[in-house]
C-alpha cells in the first residue's frame, strides 16, 4: 500500500511539474487545482519552502512533494494565465468535475 501511495504521489507531483493541471480557484493562502479530473488544494503561502497539500475536503490524497520549487512555480505560472482571463458582466458558471462553480469567462468562484 505504501508503495503504491509513493506512486501515486509522484505521478501527481510530476503531472503538476509538467503544467498538466487545471487551476480552478485561488486566494491567498491556497489553490485549489484538478488532474484528470481529481482535485487537490496546495497550500502556496509564504514561498516555495512551505508548499504542500493542504488539509480541504477537496483533496483526493496529500502529496508529499520532492519538488517543492518546482511545484510553486508551475502553479505561479497558472496563476499567471488564470488572471488574464477577461472581467465579465454577466457570469457563465461552469459547474466542474469535482463541484466547483466558476465563471468560464473571469474564473471567479460562484457566490451562491
Ligand atoms: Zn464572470
Amino acid at each position: 500500500m505504501k508503495k503504491q501511495l509513493e506512486e501515486m504521489q509522484r505521478y501527481f507531483e510530476n503531472k503538476i511539474l509538467k503544467g498538466e493541471f487545471e487551476l480552478i480557484t485561488i486566494d491567498k493562502h491556497v489553490a485549489v487545482i484538478t488532474i484528470d479530473g481529481l482535485s487537490f488544494s496546495i497550500w502556496i503561502s509564504n514561498g516555495h519552502e512551505y508548499v504542500e497539500t493542504y488539509q480541504s475536503d477537496y483533496n483526493t490524497i496529500a502529496i508529499e512533494f520532492n519538488n517543492k520549487e518546482g511545484v510553486y512555480s508551475a502553479i505561479q505560472k497558472a496563476i499567471l494565465v488564470h488572471k488574464t482571463k477577461e472581467p465579465c458582466e454577466v457570469c457563465d458558471w461552469n459547474k466542474s468535475k469535482v463541484g466547483i462553480v466558476t465563471c468560464k469567462k473571469c474564473g471567479t468562484i460562484c457566490p451562491f
